[in-house]
């Protein structure tokens, strides 16, 4: 283990806690250690310099707690890794954990008030194996022009992946993910780029690219293959503020040969809906023309029941977070648990995202699910791929 390079930065306003981490990690070996004491001046921090590996941060903080400030790192896209310290009880550290995962952020572990040195060293042991093989931490800059390019050179593509009945396990439909094969960088996960394609206002371009592909392959699987199949695509909040969504989906749809009925779009409310009348009005109208919708993520406080009472979705997809491990996290499993109740008492067709092994598939199976989505079926695959795996 080489903890020598690590470099860390933590918040926590008690300064006694801070003293007993900066010594502990010089203890450890650690020789670059920042320490401040609330989550403005860490941002502040990260602003200028955004290299640290490790972020050790409290959670209950006066002024900006661990939480919000979870949020803030996620976006500006901080890809480092990050530990919760707490004296709070194991469960809302847990909770606390998971959202910050739903963030997207690298979660490397928790420290429970009091620690150890030994809790110390465990987490930074933790850590370093994960940073080599996620090979996070690269900072890639993309600017608008990188986006132009990738537009212009065809960069984007999409993989599948299949969303099978739980019943007999039939193939149902598949979700369109998309990556960018970039040339600096090699192949990019939506995560890394999604974000910032949004603050650039280019989203909607992207989402037209995605939507075309994803239509022309879905109808060389239905009218040539002979399959009879979903395709869904995933939009962002951004692109329900185009009135004319609808109507281009449509005309896409028809071009490619597409039923409207094997249409699903996929929705999560990532952010406060500014426009909400707007985005309201294009998913009534993306129905009307037959189209299907899917609540994504659900569980996660994104998607929330207000929407659920407003929208006319076909579809419920409960998050992986709840999915996965389920059997052995009793509040996850509660949120598993409610949320099919809930998508069965509306009539809606649930899908369980992330199932990855076979606890979590008779887990799911038992409890009412209709449809699944996850690694224990199959990963995301290019479209030749998917062919081949669905024909079998
Ligand atoms: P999502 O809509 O929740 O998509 C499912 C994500 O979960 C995919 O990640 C998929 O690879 C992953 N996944 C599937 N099964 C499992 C499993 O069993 N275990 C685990 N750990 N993960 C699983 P991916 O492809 O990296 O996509 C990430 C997110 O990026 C998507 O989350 C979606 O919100 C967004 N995204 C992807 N494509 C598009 C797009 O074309 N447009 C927009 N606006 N967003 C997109
Ligand atoms: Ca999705
Ligand atoms: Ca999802």
């Amino acid at each position: 283990m080489n903890i020598n390079g690590i470099r860390i930065l933590v918040v926590d306003d008690d300064d006694l806690i801070l003293d007993l981490l900066t010594t502990g990690l010089e203890v450890l070996g650690v020789s670059q250690c920042k320490a401040v004491t609330t989550g403005a001046e860490a941002l502040d921090i990260l602003d200028g310099e955004k290299s640290f590996d490790i972020l050790l941060c409290d959670l209950n903080m006066p002024g900006m707690d661990g939480l919000e400030f979870f949020r803030h790192l996620a976006n500006k896209g901080f890809e480092g890794g990050v530990a919760i310290i707490s004296g709070q009880d194991e469960r809302i550290i847990q909770t606390a954990g998971k959202l910050a995962q739903l963030h997207n952020l690298n979660i490397v572990g928790t420290l429970s008030k009091p620690f150890t040195r030994n809790a110390l060293q465990n987490l930074l042991e933790n850590y370093v194996p994960k940073m080599r093989s996620h090979h996070r931490g690269q900072d890639h800059s993309l600017s608008p022009d990188d986006f132009r390019r990738g537009f212009d050179e065809n960069e984007f593509f999409l993989v599948f992946q299949p969303k099978v009945s739980v019943k007999d396990r039939t193939l149902i439909g598949v979700e369109s993910l998309v990556r960018w094969r970039h040339p600096d960088y090699g192949i990019l996960s939506p995560f890394a780029f999604i974000p910032i394609i949004e603050q650039y206002g280019m989203i909607n371009e992207l989402t037209d690219v995605v939507f075309m592909k994803a239509m022309q392959q879905g109808s060389l699987w239905n009218s040539t293959d002979g399959l009879d199949i979903k395709v869904a695509v995933n939009i962002s909040v951004d692109n329900l503020h185009q009135l004319d969504l609808p109507e281009k989906f449509a005309a896409v749809a028809v071009a490619a040969g597409m039923k409207a009925t094997n249409v699903m779009v996929e929705v999560t409310e990532s952010r406060l809906i500014q426009d909400l009348s707007t985005a309201l009005e294009i998913m009534m109208r993306l129905r009307l023309k037959g189209m299907l919708l899917s609540i994504d993520d659900f569980g996660t406080g994104y998607s929330s029941l207000e929407q659920l009472q407003n929208v006319p979705f076909n579809e419920l997809k409960i998050d992986r977070a709840f999915v996965h491990g389920a059997t052995k996290d009793t509040t996850a499993r509660a949120i598993l648990e409610s949320s099919i109740n809930l998508a069965k008492n509306l009539g809606l067709s649930i899908v369980a995202e992330g199932v990855e092994d076979q606890e979590d598939w008779d887990l799911v199976a038992a409890l009412g699910v209709d449809i699944v989505q996850g690694y224990f079926i199959a990963k995301p695959m290019t479209a030749t791929a998917l062919t081949d795996w669905a024909l079998l």
